[in-house]
């Protein structure tokens, strides 16, 4: 049989079929109040799991599961030695999730699958899409726990040492649930990795575009700050007598949003968390605890804004005459996604004419740590009002379908020679 080449430019996704497939995952798990519960390694984690595989299976991909649990599953392609152009995301959701964090990478990948079987066609490079467990971080810490170990970011006894408020063990769990598999993680190749996720930001709904472009993950350091003043009595102590701890922590919390909009417009600062000692109306306070969360595109640019609010402190306390320490205590690299990988996605959205336009990722995933190992980028789409990592998670079918037609265009873009096996 002579196999011509066919023109791959019309192919679409089912966008009904991916919807459909989405809604049935969310079953699993689903809160009444339209969202899903999905712990990482628990009972409801395995039906997903099992589920996600069986649909698998039933397109003829092959499974593998490494040992901290990720699955891969794999559709074949004509030269078996090559590399695979690989997507995936995670399916675990925090206690109040949606239905599609994270869900919707791993099913457009398998909608991806399911359309080129349904056409017909063969690619040169192999397909994989992948399922990393415990993206969340919310049963058990770290974050991204599974693209992390397969990244080397951090060792496999971390992970499986990590336990949830039960005691129980990441180790144990992924036993428990039947995906503790044998692959060593990380030894498992990837040509390229394309990661689609709802935005779970503003900008694309603001701006009313439908494909986010995006150009990296931005980088974080996280601290914690202690004023020390000293408490006192609010009647009897003058102001010029005060040590007023937090009238030195609000000036300097005052300067983390300052620094952000100075570092316009990717910069962010934010104070998520203040505890105010002895937090009592007719005291003083005399300890002010609070943290410092700021991101920015690079690392430099991340460093630039803890120098500002360093030498603001140093100011504050010299006029002041209160201590005040500040201690890193997480860090995240900013990662920049390769160029050819961005413009794939650019050129598969300018292709079935979708608007688009360039976006940062101010919130980490999986491909942060793909992206350490292979090529890669991510395709945003809309969310409802910018919500995520919430039970009223929605985003609009159109979107969805118009995410996962630009993930196979992406895709088919890294896969060499395709082939169509039927006319
Ligand atoms: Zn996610």
């Amino acid at each position: 049989m002579t196999l011509a080449t066919p023109s791959t430019t019309d192919l679409r996704i089912n966008g009904d079929r991916l919807w459909g497939s989405l809604m049935t995952l969310a079953r699993i798990g689903a809160t009444p109040k339209g969202g899903v519960a999905r712990l990482a390694l628990t009972d409801l984690d395995r039906q997903g799991r099992d589920l996600v595989v069986q649909w698998a299976r039933e397109l003829g991909m092959s499974v593998t599961v490494d040992r901290i649990g990720n699955i891969f599953m794999r559709r074949a392609g004509r030269n078996p030695g090559l590399p695979p152009v690989m997507t995936g995301s995670h399916i675990d959701t925090q206690p109040t999730g949606g239905k599609f964090d994270g869900n919707y990478g791993v099913l457009a990948g398998l909608e991806v699958v399911r359309t080129l079987n349904d056409h017909g066609i063969e690619t040169e490079v192999p397909i994989e899409v992948a399922v990393w467990t415990n993206e969340e971080g919310s049963r058990f810490v770290p974050v991204m726990m599974g693209s992390g170990v397969f990244a080397g970011a951090f060792t496999l006894e971390h992970a499986y040492a990590a336990t949830d408020t039960q005691g129980r063990t990441v180790r144990e769990e992924l036993q428990a649930i039947g995906y503790l598999g044998d692959e060593e993680p990380g030894q498992h190749p990837i040509g390229s990795y394309f990661e689609a996720h709802i935005e779970q930001g503003p900008v694309l709904e603001d701006a009313q575009v439908t494909i986010g472009v995006v150009q990296g993950v931005l980088g974080q350091r996280w601290f914690d700050c202690v004023v020390h003043g000293m408490e006192a009595h609010a009647g009897p102590t003058p102001m010029g007598l005060r040590r007023d701890a937090l009238q030195v922590a609000t000036q300097i919390m005052q300067e983390v949003v300052a620094i952000a909009h100075r570092h316009a417009p990717h910069g962010r600062g934010t104070v998520g968390m203040v505890q105010v000692h002895p937090n009592s109306r007719n005291v003083i306070p005399g300890r002010v605890m609070f943290s410092i969360d700021f991101r920015n595109q690079t690392d430099a640019t991340v460093e630039a804004m803890a120098d500002e609010v360093r030498a603001f402190i140093r100011s504050v306390s010299q006029r002041s005459g209160l201590q005040v320490d500040l201690q890193q205590v997480v860090s995240f690299t900013a990662q920049q996604f390769h160029p050819s990988c961005v413009q794939a996605v650019r050129d598969a959205a300018s292709h079935l004419g979708l608007s688009h336009m360039p976006v940062v990722s101010g919130a980490g995933h999986d491909a942060v740590y793909a992206a350490k190992l292979a090529p890669a980028a991510m395709i945003f789409i809309p969310c409802k009002d910018g919500i995520s990592h919430n039970e009223i998670e929605d985003a609009l079918p159109e979107h969805i379908t118009a995410g996962c037609n630009v993930l196979l265009h992406a895709m088919l873009s890294r896969c060499g020679d395709v082939h169509a096996l039927r006319a």
